[in-house]
């Protein structure tokens, strides 16, 4: 048994090794390429003095981003959990509320909902999408909900008001949109998406992140394009997106030299530096999917003989960026897990688990949630590959 799981873990390291090319160096997980015009519009900055606050690539980002998008708006901010907050604080959520968010995540999610003095409350994933499950949800609001005579839905054990839900495009494969906007149409819920991982990626032709009021977008160093950190607001509404802007800019009120601000707002503007980086990495951001496109291709190929494992396709009606690659092993068990980890790692193939499941945190394992079992078992079969849009290198 043993000498059969070692066996496992070797061979999938032959494969990746084979997939990309790599001789000897070591693969990280999801490396930036600067191969545009990156240089030169960061030494614009320099050589202009505009660095900071004010300057021409902000706003530049932020029209390059709605017109990709297809957002009506896009505010720049200082990353993808600054943009969640914003997004929820602008959602209606209020202290003491719950926001329904998949467990299986990153930790910002729910961090951005705790920034709201708002409650997480964790719901299941579908094995298709690997996002959140609309027909689980749909079984379990109706199990748990009250609507009140203020239109709102309360959570009947908790008591409390149930605002918002949050789906997560998981490595950037589109959730079911359309069955969950049903679910939260029906239940009064606000979406926000989260859609950190899937700048690219669309469901029926249309890019996530524009479903919701709002959408938010992560340009860390990882995710498909980076501004060194960075993230924005998407939203089709043009108020909310002055709102955004307002609230991301220390609430300041337009004036030429007086310092007036009508709330407590936030420094969560984009600095012209990063926007600089933004904007050049977005005109690359067309080749960068193709070539990711053609790794996801290869991959497939490659663990197609091998039993025990598959390799996770976009789901059916979408298109994804394959931000981050994944396998699935046939049945969850960490063991294995682990050791094709130390096997791919061992070999300098930077692979890496799933999420730690939210609810697992000392922080969050209190808050409400429902039954995780997809989750749960997600977490002992899920190993993320090395993706980086550098991976491919020839033209397509
Ligand atoms: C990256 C990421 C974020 C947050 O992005 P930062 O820019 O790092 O703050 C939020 N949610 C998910 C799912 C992410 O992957």
């Amino acid at each position: 048994m043993k000498t059969e799981k070692r066996s496992l873990g070797a061979e999938i390291a032959e494969i990746v090794k084979q997939v990309t090319g790599n001789s000897g160096h070591t693969l990280p997980l999801h490396e930036p390429e600067f191969s545009g015009n990156e240089w030169a519009y960061v030494k614009e900055c320099l050589d202009t003095g505009w660095v900071s606050s004010v300057g021409r690539f902000v706003e530049r980002l932020e029209n390059d981003l709605a017109a990709y998008t297809g957002s009506g708006y896009a505010v720049a901010v200082v990353n993808g959990t600054a943009a969640l907050h914003i997004a929820l604080l602008l959602s209606g959520v209020e202290p003491g509320e719950e926001v329904l968010i998949p467990s299986l995540t990153f930790v910002a999610t729910a961090n951005a909902v705790s920034y709201c003095q708002a409650v997480p409350h964790f719901v299941d994933v579908d094995r298709l999408t690997l996002g959140l499950d609309p027909i689980r949800l749909h079984d379990y609001l109706h199990e748990i909900g009250e609507r009140r005579a203020d239109k709102g839905l309360y959570n009947r054990k908790t008591g409390r008001r149930i605002r918002a839900v949050v789906p997560m495009h998981t490595f950037g494969h589109p959730v079911d949109m359309d069955a969950l906007l049903d679910v939260c149409q029906q239940y009064g819920l606000e979406v926000v998406e989260d859609a950190a991982e899937s700048l690219g990626s669309k469901y029926k032709g249309r890019h996530t992140g524009t479903f919701g009021r709002f959408g938010a977008l992560s340009f860390n160093g990882n995710k498909v394009v980076t501004t060194g950190g960075g993230g924005a607001i998407l939203t089709q509404d043009k108020k909310l997106a002055e709102m955004a802007k307002h609230l991301t800019t220390t609430a300041k009120l337009p004036h030429p030299w007086v310092y007036k601000h009508d709330r407590i707002g936030y420094n969560y503007r984009m600095p012209n530096i990063n926007a600089a980086l933004g904007c050049a990495q977005l005109e690359k951001l067309p080749e960068f999917l193709a070539r990711k496109r053609k790794l996801a291709e290869k991959y497939r190929e490659g663990f197609k003989a091998v039993s025990g494992i598959s390799f996770f396709s976009e789901p059916e009606h979408a298109e994804s960026n394959y931000w981050l690659n994944a396998i699935i092993l046939n049945e969850p068990d960490m063991q294995l897990r682990d050791e094709i980890l130390q096997e791919t790692n061992k070999h300098g193939f930077l692979t890496r688990p799933i999420w730690t499941p939210l609810h697992l945190l000392p922080m969050y394992a209190d808050c409400p949630r429902m039954e995780l079992t997809v989750t749960m078992e997600l977490e002992g079969k899920v190993i993320n590959l090395p993706s980086g849009p550098s991976i491919i290198r020839e033209e397509l």
